[in-house]
């Protein structure tokens, strides 16, 4: 079978995280650059990693890559890649967007129109044809230019991964699922461990950590571009790696998963998003805000997303506010603290300093992950 080089995108900073996740659904990693990783697979590949991966952006299809310093170069570069292995005759297909870093080309508009010139050249000598009706499945191209290096890859996911079809109402700032997703999945947690978001928002940390634990595919209950990539992958195996996916759910499972938010709305909305993802039986939302925060169990995990000032007359609230955050954390017995905040005075006004800090943007903002580390609980087989 044929196999392919696949990119996936992902957030910056998160790229350990989702190569894990490449290899754990069985690939092999090649490269990891800030901001993707590639790897190599088939056709079964395409739909799997779609459907499977929690973390990433999309799945692309490396086209080819080539180095250009100028648009001439661009356009021949383009023009030999094979596009009429990817791109049937009635294909409606185009650059949907060109990101360039550290590159003497760095005109988006202008190298999407270079290349889909070069595109219709090439694809006019292949199929003999003059003129392209374009009114068969779409083939939106994306291409990155770092160093004048142009990497092009089709996309076989269409709207971004992150959106699980479960979100349907959102918080005002809310985080993104794949970004949610990986933030959890940089902690030690796991579905016998206490996991507690008292800035639930719209339900995002709880809702993502309650598909781990029934072992939920975030891509169950959404659609794929290239589920109508007929010449790429055969249909079988979007219903093969289905299948997959529905004989691994399990809901019968023990969890305490809790969200809090202090807004009676945002509580709404978390049930109502968490019922659409299949698992409002698996959590337990409440209004209450931090104040009341408190959990009778020792070894548990904050998880969260707290305000971080965004609006000027938010900001004066913030070291209250996160001074109260240190407050109740000291009050929870053997307890781990995960915030992803852009507030700078975090560290200071929680009154510790984070045992771990990590640098993750979410899209263009500089936010920071604090992890606040508590201890292991003692081995049940009392070792
Ligand atoms: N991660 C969430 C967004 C969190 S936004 C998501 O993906 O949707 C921060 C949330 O904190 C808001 O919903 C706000 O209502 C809530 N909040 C603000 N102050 C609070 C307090 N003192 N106690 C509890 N919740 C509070």
């Amino acid at each position: 079978m044929r196999k392919y080089e696949l990119i996936a995108p992902c957030h910056f900073g998160l790229e350990a995280v989702l190569k894990q996740e490449i290899i754990d659904i069985g690939y092999d990693v090649t490269l990891v650059e800030d901001g993707r990783v590639t790897f190599l697979g088939d056709e079964e590949a395409i739909a799997r990693a779609n459907i499977f991966l929690r973390t990433a952006e999309r799945i692309l299809i490396k086209v080819g890559s080539f180095q250009a310093e100028t648009y001439e170069e661009l356009f021949q570069g383009t023009k030999k890649l094979n596009w009429e292995d990817y791109i049937p005759k009635e294909g409606k297909f185009w650059v949907a967007k060109a990101a360039s870093i550290k590159s003497k080309l760095f005109s988006p508009s202008d190298i999407q129109s270079v290349m889909k010139k070069a595109m219709v050249e090439k694809l006019k000598e292949k199929f003999h044809i003059e003129w392209f009706s374009e009114t068969g499945e779409s083939y939106p191209v994306r291409v990155f230019l770092m160093k004048d290096l142009v990497t092009v890859g089709l996309d076989t996911t269409g709207e971004s991964l992150h959106r699980r079809g479960y979100r349907k109402l959102v918080a005002k700032a809310p985080i993104a699922e794949n970004l949610a997703a990986a933030l959890i999945m940089l902690t030690p947690w796991n579905k016998d461990r206490i996991l507690v978001d008292p800035f639930c928002g719209s339900g995002t940390f709880p809702i993502e950590a309650a598909l781990m634990a029934a072992n939920i595919a975030p891509g169950m209950n959404r659609s794929f571009l290239s589920e109508h990539f007929d010449q790429l992958v055969a249909k079988r195996n979007w219903y093969d790696s289905m299948d997959e996916a529905r004989d691994m759910v399990d809901l019968s499972i023990d969890v305490d998963i809790q969200g809090y938010d202090i807004d009676p709305e945002m509580v709404r909305i978390s049930r109502e998003n968490a019922k659409l993802a299949g698992v409002e039986g698996l959590i337990h939302f409440q209004k209450r805000s931090l104040d009341e925060l408190s959990h009778p169990k020792k070894y548990g995990f904050i998880i969260s997303n707290p305000p971080y000032g965004e609006r000027l007359e938010e900001k004066e609230d913030m070291p209250a506010l996160y001074k109260k955050i240190g407050e109740r954390y000291r009050n929870l017995d053997s307890w781990s603290m995960y915030l992803i905040t852009g507030y700078e005075q975090a560290e200071a006004d929680i009154g510790r300093k984070a045992d771990k800090n990590r640098k993750i943007y979410n899209g263009m903002m500089k936010t920071y992950y604090y992890q606040f580390l508590g201890p292991k609980p003692p081995r049940r087989d009392g070792k």
